[in-house]
């Protein structure tokens, strides 16, 4: 039976590309998104009572990760976590590109503003359409006897270092977008997004857009990140 689902909210974060999202939630605190209802559902009317509430659920749609017409369902993914490899099924997994393609992240709230919900910790491309909002209930979500044997703890974080120029660059942007460009940039490349199976040749510069910046680094060594540069995104060169 097919089922038709309202976008409730639009996610605007940091994110204009998948390469370095965290993968999870909350690995990253400083990664703030606005999440913007929309009609109908932006009447305070809809969020009254929010404010008691430190953290959200949100249920959305991995709108980049959308099934090809006449496509296989994925059964079986190879999560970035078991290094690209292995393959497990897709219901033992995070993975995007999953039946339906919904994705649930939790994320703390930090402000209600209007018909605005501000958050911290995402891990959702810049224009995910939400399409619901729940409230986070500790007695519930929290399972002392919890346990998952294939991510059973964060994954480790890899050392970023900065030329000074970058870093400079960083705070000056930070100060103009009033967001922490600096541990925004620190906390997702410490989960070092190049893929796993990816040996880093120190020539080779990686790059992403984290707002309205391209930020450029190198691994001098492969357990190492060195943050090059900071600098604005210009449309008219991408
Ligand atoms: N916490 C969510 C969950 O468990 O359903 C998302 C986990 S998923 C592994 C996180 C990754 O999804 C991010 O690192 C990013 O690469 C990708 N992603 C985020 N938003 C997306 C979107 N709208 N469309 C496609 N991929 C997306």
């Amino acid at each position: 039976m097919a089922i038709e689902l309202d976008t409730i909210a639009i996610a605007h974060t940091p994110f204009a590309e998948k390469f370095a999202i965290p993968r999870q939630p909350a690995l990253a605190p400083a990664a703030k998104a606005c999440i913007e209802l929309i009609p109908p559902y932006d009447q305070p009317e809809a969020f009254a009572g929010l404010e008691q509430v430190s953290h959200i659920w949100l249920i959305f749609q991995f709108h980049q990760a959308l099934p090809k017409a006449n496509n296989k369902p994925h059964l079986r993914v190879r999560p970035p976590r078991l290094g690209g490899n292995e393959k497990i099924g897709v219901f033992a997994s995070r993975a995007t590109h999953r039946p339906n393609s919904l994705g649930q992240s939790v994320v703390k709230l930090e402000k209600v503003d209007g018909h605005q919900l501000w958050v911290s910790g995402i891990d959702l491309l810049d224009g995910t359409p939400i399409l619901d909002i729940k409230p986070y209930v500790p007695y519930a979500d929290i399972i002392d006897s919890s346990y998952n044997q294939i991510a059973s703890e964060a994954p480790d974080k890899i050392a970023v270092s900065w030329d000074d120029s970058a870093y400079q660059a960083a705070q000056q942007h930070s100060t103009r977008l009033q967001q922490e460009v600096v541990a925004l940039v620190e906390q997702c490349l410490a989960q070092n997004p190049k893929p796993a199976y990816q040996k880093p040749d120190p020539q080779r510069r990686y790059g992403v857009r984290f707002w309205d910046l391209n930020i450029s680094w190198h691994y001098p060594v492969p357990e190492q990140i060195q943050v090059l540069s900071v600098t604005l995104h210009n449309e008219d060169s991408a």
